[in-house]
């Protein structure tokens, strides 16, 4: 059977269109269907990319074949005799997506996920893919070129390394897992564990320092590397390509990541990415390489290592685990640990960002509410749905599962006395289910949450599941303060502020202050303020969303327990309510590290 062939041409850039077409030489003679994925893995939620498919139809030998919509994503062509040639359906799609997640096209550059262009040719999913991509018409885009972790096709039309031409995939799982970026973009390369890594950036950033950028990120990926592997000889991407792509999209104030086998999509802003000659790195830098941090551990942990839910993806609907507290709150715990252990920040900001997620948990009153595997479960309705009720009702599994495991990473290394980590665990996971993943031979298997729980048992040579099962099935707070002690790290509770407190997020509206959320329990929703509401007055006194009349310099005049009268206007209509002030409800901890030498601290945070 000849492979599927797919071809990719950016049409109108002005007008946002790409061109594709897929042909298929042995369609189904009951009638081809094809259709396009509803979601991006890495993404839960439902995106429906085939509703940017402007036009599109089905041809064989050189006629034209009926081609039926069947559901929002899903197409019919008529039976077509085998002898009239292959069945080639051609489309276009609109491509004006600024993210990581879809697709973008303009006469600067070409971005493209394969979920948003590249249809599925159901029951041939397993069928090697080719792919000619093609560059725009005209001289302005002589010096595009094209950066992919998909593999060039060998021989007569194979593309050469960042050019357009012929490339290809084994089947459609691998075609989708591979972004394309196209354009005039800046590209750095380097070598970590002797493996190339591209490193890709499109938008104007002058005097951008790539070197120091391919310097910090060769730095952490090599940590990466011999984290799993310890005399680092095997980059995990080596089973699908030889070399992995960081692509970031830089904007005003972009920010996000998408993960993929070999390569990672990022958006961020250009303030974060450091000047020439520039010595220091500020904070957006930071958070910059813990982006890239993250999404490459992710080339492991869930490219690899996966839920059982998602071996195979099911694309066309929701698919849920109660697992992402380990695949994206263990990422984002490894996040920021392979910063400090690979030396690109000290030992005091890394201990300065756990106290501020720790923070930003304990802010929320959803975390006693909703458990992170129930927050896994539900991230295609909830957390990737958040409404101004969010706060009150939703913990995230990024931020309280990477507290976690650091409260699981923190356990075993003080009961085993530095002998086991967390560390031990991920290898575990690595090798029994990530390594062979991709293997041509392997039985793809993912992993599920009484096998995580029994391997954690396991490894770390504690039982340890119980207390596990309870921090991502239960709603009540991590020990934090007890297991830091062992590590020379005191937790000491922030005193809240004795000002008068509302209970309420605000943002500013054109002139007005509007309130963005209510916090359950605080004198605002006892006062009967509302999301959406216009907040007008304090007392007589006119709110506005900057200068003398800022919402917190207004409420600096107040002490909790005094009580005052608040206007506001909903649904234009004025509303006049009495309030009495509260105290800032939530405690916060200040974390202090012990000056003396202390091996476990060490131990887990150097390598
Ligand atoms: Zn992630």
């Amino acid at each position: 059977m000849k492979p599927i062939h797919y071809a990719i041409a950016p049409l109108h850039p002005e007008a946002h269109l790409f061109a594709v077409t897929v042909t298929v030489d042995a369609p189904d003679p009951a009638g081809q269907r094809f259709f396009l994925p509803a979601w991006i893995p890495g993404s839960y939620m439902i995106r429906e990319f085939a509703r940017n498919i402007v036009r599109i139809r089905a041809d064989a030998g050189g006629e034209q074949v009926a081609l039926t919509k069947l559901d929002k994503h899903t197409w019919q062509a008529a039976p077509v005799d085998r002898a009239r040639g292959p069945l080639v359906v051609s489309y276009e799609v609109y491509a004006w997506d600024l993210s990581v997640r879809a697709a973008h096209l303009d006469a600067t550059h070409g971005f493209f996920n394969g979920t948003s262009v590249f249809l599925c040719v159901e029951g041939q999913e397993d069928q090697p893919c080719l792919v000619d991509i093609h560059p725009p018409e005209g001289e302005a885009y002589r010096h595009w070129r094209v950066a992919t972790a998909l593999p060039e096709a060998p021989g007569r039309g194979g593309a050469r390394r960042y050019g357009f031409g012929r490339y290809q995939a084994a089947h459609y799982d691998e075609l989708i897992d591979h972004p394309v970026e196209m354009g005039d973009f800046v590209m750095g390369t380097f070598k970590a564990c002797g493996v190339q890594h591209d490193v890709v950036f499109t938008g104007r950033v002058p005097n951008l320092d790539l070197d120091r950028i391919c310097r910090d990120l060769k730095r952490i990926c090599e940590a990466q590397i011999r984290l799993f592997e310890p005399r680092g000889e095997r980059a995990p991407f080596l089973d699908s390509n030889r070399r992995y792509v960081f692509m970031t999209m830089v904007t005003s104030d972009g920010y996000g990541g998408l993960e993929h086998r070999a390569s990672t999509a990022l958006m961020c802003a250009r303030g974060d990415l450091p000047v020439r000659g520039q010595a220091e790195a500020s904070e957006g830098y930071r958070a910059y390489l813990g982006l890239c941090s993250h999404e490459y551990f992710h080339t492991w942990n869930v490219k690899r290592i996966k839920p059982a839910a998602f071996v195979p993806y099911r694309l066309q609907s929701e698919t849920h685990t109660p697992l992402l507290w380990l695949f994206e709150g263990f990422t984002s715990y490894y996040d920021d640990l392979m910063l400090v252990r690979s030396g690109c920040i000290t030992e005091a900001q890394y201990i300065e960002l756990l106290a501020k997620a720790w923070n930003s948990v304990l802010r929320g009153s959803g975390r006693t509410k909703q458990s992170v595997a129930e927050s896994s479960f539900d991230a295609w309705t909830k957390y990737y749905r958040q409404d101004e009720n969010a706060p009150n009702a939703i913990v995230s599994y990024y931020v309280k599962g990477s507290l976690i495991a650091l409260a699981l990473d923190l356990t075993i290394r003080a009961r085993t006395d530095g002998r086991r980590s967390l560390d031990d665990v991920m290898r575990a996971l690595w090798r029994r289910y990530g390594r062979d993943f991709y293997a041509a031979d392997a039985v793809q298997r993912g992993v599920t949450e009484d096998e995580v729980l029994a391997l954690v048992d396991e490894i770390s040579g504690l039982r340890l599941s119980a207390q596990l099962r309870a921090w991502t099935e239960g709603t009540g707070e991590l020990p934090l303060p007890a297991l830091f002690k062992p590590f020379g790290i005191a937790a000491q509770a922030r005193k809240p502020a004795r000002g008068a407190a509302l209970g309420i997020k605000t943002r500013a509206d054109d002139g007005w202050v509007r309130i963005a959320q209510v916090l359950d329990g605080g004198a605002g929703q006892a006062a009967g303020l509302s999301a959406g509401d216009l907040l007008a007055a304090v007392d007589g006194l006119r709110v506005a969303p900057s200068g003398a009349n800022q919402l917190d310099k207004l409420l600096a005049r107040y002490r909790a327990g005094d009580t005052a009268s608040l206007h506001v206007f909903r649904r234009d209509e004025l509303h006049c309510l009495p309030v009495t002030f509260a105290r800032e409800p939530a405690t916060e901890y200040q974390l202090q590290v012990d000056a003396a030498r202390n091996p476990l601290r060490a131990r887990w945070l150097s390598h």
